[in-house]
């Protein structure tokens, strides 16, 4: 088995993840610079890996583990990652992200997937009890009285795909929405990823309006949406065509027996350039008798996807919320802000989903040839930290 540390999740980022000159020329605003930026950007990505969120904690650990261990050069105080965070430029990070996506498809990471999918969400990461930053967002209770201020932001992640990489973030303040956010990442993000990347994006129902889809005709990628009640005029025709109807077609998913109802010809509402628009209708039953029904509309035909392999990805856009935000928040700290001024908030979040998909590939791709069995997240985490404590045994790793 490969020995993990530190020290080999650097050679690796560099090496097999072409992060090296990201690494050195991070898009660095400081003037006259007295620490490397190297030295700061590898310690908020390794000790987020570490799953030590706060910029004191960085400080701390650099101090105590000592340099050499975490494979940086010098120690720092950590008023020096808020003035470097404040000025380091988001769009360099964000080609770091995709680069290394790009790169992990090539040594394909997704080979074992049919389909790579896209999906788009947004969550909140920050609270905070002062309006303190342009993205507070405040947050009201039912008196309509403010009770605090949130940061929110729409979030990108490759999903559907064996690996779950969240890979870009928008945030939206007061004033803006996750729906306009959404649609800037979305142009953004397929700009960047070109037009062959991904094979479909999977998004709610609050995405599944004509703008929308239309931006995503033009970016020539195909989509998945939940449909409800926003959209009335659509979910009225299919509630009266399938309502009276059985089932399409039935299958057996594991221990789940999934009833499926399938049509291609639904008329678009009014302000939908599509030709026609299909619409399944899913009944979900789960062992121990729960039921879970949803409808979903795609430009999808039956001949390119099926109505089972329609059904699955559909459901990959809770990818995004179990493996994207819920890891995120509960082991990366996604949630904390470190330094309260709008660029470090993006640049923390942009450098978590950096963590992540380093951690990741490192984990589930390059660890994991040969035939033992996959290490765990928590496992990698506490290999990493073990290996802090022994520098000499790790020089010849
Ligand atoms: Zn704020």
């Amino acid at each position: 088995m490969k020995p993990v540390s530190a020290r080999a999740l650097r050679r690796y980022a560099d090496r097999c993840l072409g992060l090296q000159k990201y690494l050195r020329q991070p898009g660095d605003g400081r003037l006259q610079p007295v620490i490397a930026a190297v030295t700061l950007l590898w310690s908020l990505l390794v000790t987020r890996v570490l799953r030590e969120i706060s910029f004191h904690a960085v400080e701390q650990l650099v101090h105590s583990a000592g340099c050499q261990s975490l494979g940086i050069q010098r120690s720092f105080g950590n008023d020096a990652l808020g003035y470097f965070t404040e000025r380091l430029d988001p769009a360099v990070t964000r080609a770091a992200l995709v680069g290394t996506l790009h790169r992990a498809k090539r040594n394909k990471a997704f080979e074992n997937s049919r389909f790579i999918g896209l999906a788009i969400d947004g969550t909140t990461a920050g609270h905070s009890t002062q309006h303190s930053c342009a993205l507070c967002r405040p947050q009201h209770n039912a008196n309509k009285e403010v009770i605090g201020y949130r940061h929110q932001l729409a979030t990108i992640s490759v999903v559907g795909a064996g690996l779950v990489l969240p890979f870009d973030g928008e945030p939206y303040g007061a004033g803006d929405s996750e729906y306009a956010a959404g649609q800037r990442l979305l142009a953004r993000a397929l700009r960047q990823l070109g037009p062959r990347f991904a094979n479909y994006l999977v998004v709610d129902s609050e995405y599944a309006t004509a703008p929308f889809l239309h931006a995503a005709d033009r970016a020539g990628i195909q989509v998945v949406a939940r449909l409800k009640d926003n959209l009335p005029e659509l979910a009225q025709s299919v509630e009266r065509r399938f309502a009276g109807q059985p089932p399409t077609s039935t299958h057996r998913d594991g221990k789940n027996r999934i009833e499926i109802w399938d049509a291609s010809d639904f008329a678009p509402w009014e302000t939908l350039r599509w030709d026609r628009v299909r619409v399944i209708r899913y009944r979900q039953h789960k062992p121990d008798g729960t039921v879970i029904q949803a409808e979903w509309l795609t430009n999808f035909s039956s001949r390119q996807l099926g109505s089972l392999s329609l059904y699955h990805t559909a459901k990959t856009r809770w990818e995004i919320e179990n493996q994207g935000f819920n890891d995120a928040k509960n082991r990366y700290g996604l949630e904390h802000i470190c330094h309260h001024e709008p660029n470090s908030i993006l640049i923390v979040w942009l450098i978590t989903f950096l963590a992540i998909m380093m951690e990741r590939l490192y984990r589930i791709r390059y660890l994991h040839r040969g035939t033992h069995r996959r290490r765990s997240a928590d496992q990698v985490c506490r290999l990493l930290w073990l290996s802090l404590s022994c520098p000499t045994q790790l020089n010849s790793s």
